[in-house]
């Protein structure tokens, strides 16, 4: 070859590059000046100086011999360059990115191949009480579903699919062309049938040849008991249809819940909030509080403080994987009467006289409090 510039410098890489980035500046410039792709007239010769470059740098023997006594050293390797060898569809098949160039036997038979139809996404939402123990809910959503008419044939019924006679059913167009590389044979996607092999005369009048139907789809979903907004149930399979005989691709359920107006649900307890009055909190009392199990009776010690909070074990959420459920906290509040009765105000004031007027201030805030019982 009458140019005698440097490999590296023709792909334009350091004398250290590595493999990867010897590899990717070929693939750029093969992009670049692959005769396919570059009309121009010095891009052929420009092509083969890339690949000449490549065929040595990117073997480790021929690599070491060329960094050692340069093209000399390597001229006796492999009979110079074969090009006859070089696999271009395994070297260039993934270059041209998706639907670009029909040209190389491996893209065109990717088209071809099965693919894994597409996931589909939708929301359910839920009261809380049917997120704490689970529902079955019906969801909404919509999918292309095969043609009942046709049964995704696409031909009407009655008439078939013929088999297309452009590249008799094999859905490929084989071309033998001579090239620089000697003969090569270019495979492309036929274009009558679209790589399907068959072409359909009479079409579906249902789906219009489409073999697929946008359609509505309704389902009951088990949701899980211990759900929450930020949940996810993947249903397998219940996505788009995949093509060419590929899977179907999977449905993806997000989970909204609805607040409750008392209870609050932290990970799996719930938290609730109980006003007692000033005699229930100063005596004693046996409360009713509500759970998302119903009623339960709680017992308040005397002398129980604002901010005091109570457990109820086993009264939260049941936890979403394994068994067991969360706990209840009750956090409760010493509601001070707004208004008073002749009587309340009464005993209230004799109350007062017995107390004294004697204040003490308070180490820690009711808050910090909370805080440290509800985290701890
Ligand atoms: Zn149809
Ligand atoms: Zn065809």
């Amino acid at each position: 070859m009458a140019n005698d510039q440097d490999y590296y410098d023709i792909l334009n890489v350091g004398r250290n590059a590595s493999d990867d980035e010897i590899k990717t500046a070929f693939r750029n410039l093969a992009r670049k000046y692959h005769p396919d792709i570059n009309k121009d007239p010095g891009a052929e010769d420009k092509f083969k100086e890339i690949n000449e470059a490549y065929q040595v740098l990117s073997d480790p023997d021929k690599r070491a011999a060329y960094d050692r006594y340069g093209k000399a050293g390597v001229s006796g390797m492999g009979n110079g360059f074969d090009y006859t060898q070089v696999d271009l569809s395994d070297i260039l098949g993934d270059l041209f990115g998706f639907g670009g160039f029909g040209g190389f036997g491996s893209q065109s038979r990717q088209r071809n191949s099965p693919r894994r139809g597409s996931d589909l996404q939708t929301t359910v939402t839920l009261q809380f009480e049917e997120a704490c123990f689970g529902a079955d809910k019906e969801i909404q959503f919509s999918r292309d579903e095969k043609c009942t008419r046709c049964q995704a044939t696409g031909a009407e019924p009655g008439t078939s699919p013929v088999k297309c006679s452009q590249c008799n059913g094999t859905g490929e167009i084989k071309t033998n062309r001579q090239t620089m590389f000697g003969s090569m044979v270019q495979v492309s996607t036929c274009p009558v049938c679209n790589g399907r092999g068959e072409t359909i005369s009479t079409p579906c009048t249902q789906c219009h040849g489409r073999r697929y139907e946008h359609k509505t789809v309704k389902k009951v979903v088990a949701i899980p008991a211990g759900v929450d907004t930020g949940t996810r149930i993947r249903l397998s399979g219940e996505g788009q249809p995949g093509e060419n005989n590929g899977p179907t691709g999977d449905l993806y359920v997000d989970i909204r819940v609805n607040p409750h107006k008392y209870f609050r649900r932290k990970d799996f307890d719930i938290q609730l909030d109980m006003n007692i009055n000033i005699a229930q909190a100063s005596l004693g009392d046996d409360i009713d509080v509500p759970t998302i199990d119903g009623t339960e009776k709680m017992k308040i010690p005397a002398g129980t403080q604002p901010g005091k909070i109570f457990t109820l074990k086993g009264k939260g959420i049941p936890f979403l994987r394994g068994n067991g459920r969360g706990d209840q906290k009750v956090i409760i509040n010493v509601a001070v009467p707004n208004s008073l009765t002749a009587e309340q105000r009464d005993l209230l004031e004799q109350l007062a006289e017995t107390m004294g007027t004697d204040v003490t201030p308070q180490d820690k805030s009711f808050w910090d409090r909370l805080k440290e019982s509800l985290n701890g």
